[in-house]
């Protein structure tokens, strides 16, 4: 795992093992607060040992930014604190959450220590405002991912960490296009110092509008190629030949797997606009996806 300071008293931290998922932590003077957990339990201990015995504050609150495993599984190693999220990340965790970790349980033994912990205090619009120490947590809907992502500004140092509403690659399986759009140009405007990204490097403020702008470029390339598709007898023979680089995005970003994440954006938004894909032509060309985590 990585750790960098981003501002005062204000941490983010990236995982070494899946897909650069990232998490922070803003400390007060008596209490600190996290914000998403990483995607192993290993992971997601070290950031409590960072906090809880390197500075030896306890962790009060955990946010979970939107409802993904690689996010908010690790509630569960921070037993003293609440959870904040949004009332559809609750309600994603209680149904969906619930049954992919029974699965994951099965396949991977350092789960069987994971437990879904429900968001005791939620919110669906507007902001909730949390205060650490001398800052400013705003937190509210950032959808575009999923239903559920929120944003969760730190005020005095215009820092947003994004949840999955902002990547090098924006991916919107389990989501929707235009939210993501909208979100996107929300962000613009926030005048930002850094963002955080769900996945990915930290973005800093000369950065923030040309990941837009490509990001906004990206979403736009893919409607196209969608569309074109949809006018073909097979379109999953268009879909299968427009590769991440003609959309404008390089293969080798969120880790390299760019093109694998550009593959299930082609399809998921195909399904939102035209419904099932016919019968591919070669049986196995379908491309399959998941609809947890990222
Ligand atoms: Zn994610």
């Amino acid at each position: 795992m990585q750790r960098e300071r981003v501002a005062d008293n204000v941490f983010y931290f990236q995982s070494d093992v899946y897909a650069q998922v990232t998490a922070g932590a803003v400390i007060g003077p008596n209490w600190a607060v996290v914000i998403d957990t990483l995607a192993v339990p290993e992971e997601t201990l070290e950031i409590r040992d960072f906090i809880e015995q390197d500075l030896n504050l306890p962790v009060r609150y955990v946010i979970d930014t939107h409802y993904h495993a690689d996010h908010a599984w690790g509630n569960c190693f921070f037993p003293g604190a609440t959870v904040i999220a949004h009332t559809l990340c609750r309600k994603q965790l209680a149904t969906r959450g619930q049954q992919s970790l029974a699965e994951v349980r099965k396949q991977n033994p350092s789960f069987r220590r994971v437990k879904i912990v429900l968001p005791q205090l939620t919110f669906d619009e507007s902001y909730l405002i949390l205060r650490v120490g001398k800052k400013t947590l705003s937190m509210f809907p950032l959808p575009g991912p999923c239903d559920d992502n929120i944003g969760v500004l730190v005020e005095e140092d215009r820092i947003l960490f994004a949840g999955d509403a902002f990547m090098a690659l924006p991916y919107i399986v389990d989501g929707n296009i235009d939210d993501t759009v909208a979100s996107l140009k929300k962000i613009s405007k926030m005048s930002l110092e850094n963002v955080v990204p769900g996945h990915g490097d930290i973005v800093l403020r000369g950065e923030i509008d040309g990941v837009i702008k490509e990001n906004l470029a990206y979403l736009s390339a893919i409607r196209k190629a969608v569309r074109k598709a949809a006018r073909r007898k097979y379109p999953q023979e268009i879909l299968a030949e427009i590769g991440v680089e003609e959309c404008g995005k390089s293969r080798v970003l969120i880790g390299g797997l760019a093109e694998e994440l550009h593959k299930r954006n082609l399809h998921w938004l195909y399904v939102q606009m035209y419904g099932e894909l016919p019968k591919a032509t070669l049986e196995g060309e379908g491309m399959d996806y998941e609809d947890e985590g990222e």
